[in-house]
């Protein structure tokens, strides 16, 4: 039997200039507070799908690499500036989290987590009971499993 994930997934950018596919089960499926995301996303929180290196494989075009810090690079397209990708060391794997509004389904991968919920916007947070991590999950254990916002 083919579990879901065992199936591809592709995505690529708003313009189709940067195209992708992903195999098998992610590693992690976060939210991701960090100021960094926030910074080169332009968003307020940004959602990953991240898989070890080996699973990702562009099929069309390339991404355009900007190292956002020592140890990582972020990918985005050339041509329409969508961001789609953080590349670096995770645990000590060599992983590329994929943002998941890239993917064609993004609902076939519900998060599973929120990493650096402690740099969040303080008005900012997502009903739901995933644990949340004060800074990287690696090694680490949730510091809560609610928003912090009450509503
Ligand atoms: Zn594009
Ligand atoms: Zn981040």
């Amino acid at each position: 039997m083919t579990r879901e994930h065992d199936t591809a997934a592709s995505g690529g950018c708003h313009c189709g200039a940067v195209r992708y596919e992903v195999f098998g089960s992610p590693v992690y499926v976060p939210y991701c507070h960090c100021e960094s995301c926030r910074k080169t996303s332009g968003a307020p929180v940004v959602m990953y799908v991240m898989f070890e290196r080996t699973q990702v494989r562009f099929t069309k075009g390339n991404r355009k690499l900007y190292r956002s810090s020592a140890t990582a690079e972020r990918g985005f397209c050339r041509d329409c500036g969508t961001p789609l990708t953080w590349e670096g060391d995770w645990g000590g794997k060599s992983v590329i989290e994929v943002h998941i509004s890239t993917l064609e389904d993004p609902e076939r991968f519900p998060p599973d987590r929120h990493v650096f919920h402690s740099e969040r916007l303080s008005w900012f947070d997502v009903a739901d009971r995933l644990p949340r991590y004060s800074g990287t999950s690696v090694n680490a254990e949730p510091y809560s499993y609610r928003p912090t916002v009450e509503f």
